[in-house]
């Protein structure tokens, strides 16, 4: 199925023909300090979706230690992906699940 979206501001946007091969929903405090909510993630391999615009890079060690890098739009800074550590998921990304435009078929499968 096709999905789209992007940040608030437009600059940034995204596109896939594939659902995510997982939704997770993570409470854990680091997410919750970065988006200043629960973080529910639409997990893809990084060459299944198209991305296209500018993002700044922030760089956080994860729970293993490793480091993931989100990215932000670098005019409205809403966070748009996270590129987990590849010590620990190799080739993936995670995609905020509000970033999409529609949601009506997405939802968290696993809650962690
Ligand atoms: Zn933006
Ligand atoms: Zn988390």
């Amino acid at each position: 199925m096709r999905h789209q979206g992007g940040c608030h501001c437009q600059q940034f946007s995204f596109e896939t023909d594939i659902d995510p091969m997982l939704i997770v929903q993570c409470n854990c405090k680091s997410c919750r300090r970065l988006t200043g909510s629960i973080n529910i993630g639409c997990l893809y391999a990084d060459t299944e979706v198209d991305f296209e615009g500018e993002t700044d890079i922030y760089e956080f060690a994860g729970g293993s230690g490793f480091i993931n890098k989100a990215h932000f739009c670098s005019k409205c800074n809403v966070w748009l992906y996270n590129k987990p550590a590849p010590e620990v998921m190799e080739g993936m990304v995670s995609i905020p699940l509000d970033c999409f435009d529609n949601t009506n078929d997405l939802a968290p499968k696993v809650e962690i």
